[in-house]
């Protein structure tokens, strides 16, 4: 089904399509069915329990990964029908782009990837593609979900050289030094959007940051001043949440007006075009300034708090038990998971650990140790 009313610089259909040729979809376009197969996938189902920031047993509240990936859709999609681009992609990319993400966030990442460091490491952006085109097992006629070009270039992200080199087409562009379509430059900064002030949001809920502390970041104290004048008898939840939705309504205005005038000043005719200009979807430079003082400030004050950095430091050792206790006897993996040829011994292990869910590596890592919890 033809998409309609696309800009010309937009993806409008698959130029390269899927690996494997599969008939047309009848009643939906390529890129509905490639979010269709993410949804519907065992990976998208386990992000429920994946920590974006705090792990899930610490609050019902909090996003989680699942929460952050439709947060990231649902801003990716109002930008991309507002620039005439491909909605369904866009939503594709979103849902799918943190597949790939071990537990306990990026503490976790982190570790595996320290695990990994003499097998060819351990990256997030790469197992969320290596999750859509290989580890799903639901079809018949291939591994993985078997998605569209456009869709598996969004999902990574950024890649090494190195590893670049071996992905094939989806790696040329690392290569090349071209842009990914304009969708995907979308669902990467919208992903932004949503971290940063959700990451505010889940950061007071949490009380490890509190709002005298952000009153001190320009963006955020524009806005509060902003509601504390409108509405000086607010309950301070209110407060908080029309402050963060009016600084994402901020962000999105100035991605939306930034991203108009590139696409203006460089014209691009066809997503060729798109591919070799310089990024077009961006922010305004006075936006990035403050986005940067915003990012700074969760780094120093939410991401390195003394509680987030215990958590981080149990989640790294639970990482890294699993890791040493599975390649040193791989007989304790699940059949299911276990190497099939000994030089595959360690990405069979990572495999196995990206795949768990916070609370299924805490179990796991109690039935391994644990002497009274087989
Ligand atoms: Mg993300």
């Amino acid at each position: 089904m033809p998409e309609l009313q696309l800009a010309p610089y937009a993806v409008s259909v698959s130029a390269r399509g899927r690996k494997i040729a599969e008939p047309a979809p009848s009643a939906r376009s390529e890129f509905q069915r490639d979010r269709d197969r993410i949804i519907h996938s065992g990976a998208f189902r386990r992000l429920e329990y994946k920590t974006q920031v705090f792990v899930n047993h610490e609050g019902d509240l909090f996003r989680t990964r699942l929460t952050h990936s439709i947060e990231v859709a649902q801003i990716g999609r109002s930008i991309a029908r507002r620039l005439a681009l491909n909605e369904d992609l866009v939503e594709a990319i979103s849902l799918a782009h943190d597949l790939g993400h071990t537990p306990f966030g990026h503490a976790g990442q982190e570790e595996l990837n320290a695990c990994m460091k003499d097998y060819g490491g351990f990256e997030h952006n790469l197992q969320s593609l290596r999750v859509v085109d290989v580890l799903e097992e639901r079809y018949a006629e291939f591994d993985g979900l078997n998605l569209c070009f456009e869709t598996r270039e969004g999902i990574l992200k950024h890649c090494s050289q190195e590893n670049a080199a071996q992905l094939g087409e989806v790696g040329e562009r690392f290569l090349n030094n071209h842009r990914p379509s304009l969708e995907a430059q979308l669902a990467n900064l919208a992903d932004e959007i949503a971290y940063n002030n959700h990451d505010v949001d889940d950061g007071l809920r949490s009380g490890l940051v509190t709002l005298e502390q952000l009153a001190t970041v320009r963006l955020f104290s524009e806005h509060l001043d902003e509601v504390r004048t409108s509405y000086p008898d607010l309950s301070e939840r209110r407060v908080v949440h029309e402050t963060v939705r009016r600084m994402i309504g901020t962000l999105v205005t100035d991605l939306i007006e930034q991203t108009e005038l590139n696409i203006q000043t460089q014209a691009p005719q066809s997503v060729d075009d798109v591919r070799v200009a310089p990024p077009l979807v961006a922010f305004s430079e006075g936006m990035r300034e403050l986005n940067r003082e915003l990012k700074s400030f969760l780094r120093t004050q939410l991401y390195r708090h003394y509680r987030v950095m215990r958590m981080s430091a149990k989640s790294q050792r639970i990482i890294s038990d699993l890791f040493h206790a599975f390649t040193d006897d791989p007989r304790l993996l699940p059949p299911q998971f276990a190497p099939t040829e000994e030089s595959k011994r360690a990405r069979a292990v990572a495999d196995y650990i990206a795949g768990m869910t916070d609370r299924y590596a805490i179990r796991e890592h109690r039935r391994i140790f644990a002497i009274e919890d087989l």
